[in-house]
């Protein structure tokens, strides 16, 4: 699987007995399934072992917003997460999966004081 924002490859993680998710080992962006999100926001610690990308190169790459699926490779739709609009998510109405830019994942996970000021300051995602 190819990553959709860079060369790199997406290769297969997997973390405890229920997360299987893809991961560019160039970029660290982060492909997987809903049912994979809910599982992978309950367990302790999965955003250190599987969001392990460099949050500064996410950032660049959050800008980039028509990628295709690297499952389907039909053009994603651009969204945002629902509680924390700062954070902005790819996502495939064909599959459903989701694609994350490295370190968007970790941010999801822990809804802070200073994600507030991140939305505010953001705001959401425009066009969407
Ligand atoms: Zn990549
Ligand atoms: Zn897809």
């Amino acid at each position: 699987m190819r990553c959709p924002k860079c060369p790199g490859a997406m290769e297969v993680k997997t973390y405890g007995r229920k997360i299987t998710v893809h991961r560019c080992d160039e970029c660290g962006g982060l492909f997987c399934k809903p049912d994979v999100l809910l599982e992978m926001k309950r367990e302790w610690m999965s955003e250190i072992v599987l969001d392990s990308g460099d949050a500064k190169v996410g950032e660049v790459h959050n800008e980039l917003g028509d990628i295709n699926c690297p499952e389907c490779g039909i053009l994603m739709d651009k969204t945002y997460d629902p509680q924390q609009t700062h954070i902005w998510l790819e996502s495939c109405s064909q599959c459903e999966g989701i694609y994350f830019d490295a370190g968007e994942f970790s941010d999801l996970k822990y809804d802070t004081f200073m994600d507030r000021i991140r939305d505010f300051l953001k705001g959401a995602r425009p066009g969407v």
